[in-house]
């Protein structure tokens, strides 16, 4: 049976003399596993569409456990992340983020379209890549169900607080009452849960000229790397620690 299905290029290791094995994050199917049968040689047809974070239409061909990627057409290549080893380490983040969460078959379309705008948000220099990142990692959550509570206690349901705290275990904000629920809460200021509940209130595309001061950046990284690193069962992210050292 042939399939065709929108997708981006998560993964792409070579197999063989001249295959290529792919994971692709396909609208249609959700995330999948394909062979690029001789897509390494020189004039494989193939090769432009199946690079990784590339966007292609792909027409695929199910097998009994795997697909095999018949025709593939790039409709973006992103081509401007090569340039920027920064912006492509940060794009090879969101996308293990992604490959994480996805299962065979589980289509996500608000995530699927998440991936695009983000992807092409970083290849754009004028965009800060932290507004991008940290919005991405919020919207994330919000489209694969782990949204984090940020407007009340998830102990008491209290709305108001003399301070609060952040729980990534609990699943979001406890009050000054609660917080002993969990000893590792973590301290949030005033200011970052503005910008996170303001981040998590808009689209990726609407924030795009908005600048984060460092400080502030680096509060929120924080919170959401214990939060996703929590919620997601996994605990390094390699791509991560190359970018945040560049
Ligand atoms: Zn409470």
């Amino acid at each position: 049976m042939l399939v065709k299905t929108e997708g981006f290029v998560l993964k792409n290791r070579k197999y063989g003399e001249s295959d290529n094995m792919l994971v692709i994050f396909s609208r249609k199917l959700g995330k999948i596993n394909a062979i690029a049968k001789g897509a390494q040689k020189p004039k494989s047809a193939l090769m432009a569409g199946v690079q990784p974070f590339c966007y292609s239409e792909f027409l695929l061909y199910r097998g009994k456990s795997l697909y095999t990627v018949s025709q593939c057409e790039p409709k973006e290549i992103f081509y401007k992340l090569r340039e920027d080893v920064k912006r492509l380490s940060y794009a090879a983040y969101l996308v293990e983020l992604v490959e994480v969460v996805t299962n065979e078959g589980q289509t996500n379309n608000r995530l699927f379209n998440l991936l695009g705008k983000t992807l092409y948000l970083l290849t754009k220099p004028e965009i800060e890549v932290n507004t991008v990142v940290r919005s991405f990692e919020i919207n994330f959550l919000n489209y694969c169900g782990l949204k984090p509570e940020l407007h009340r206690c998830v102990h008491c349901n209290k709305i108001t607080a003399d301070y609060w705290k952040f729980s990534p275990q609990e699943g979001g904000l406890l009050c000054n009452h609660c917080s002993s629920v969990d000893p590792y809460a973590m301290k949030i200021s005033e200011t970052t849960l503005r910008l996170a509940r303001y981040l998590q209130s808009k689209e990726i595309h609407e924030v795009r000229k908005l600048k984060i001061s460092d400080t502030l950046n680096e509060a929120l990284k924080k919170l959401l790397k214990q939060y996703i690193l929590v919620h997601i069962n996994k605990y390094d992210f390699k791509s991560l620690e190359v970018a945040e050292k560049l």
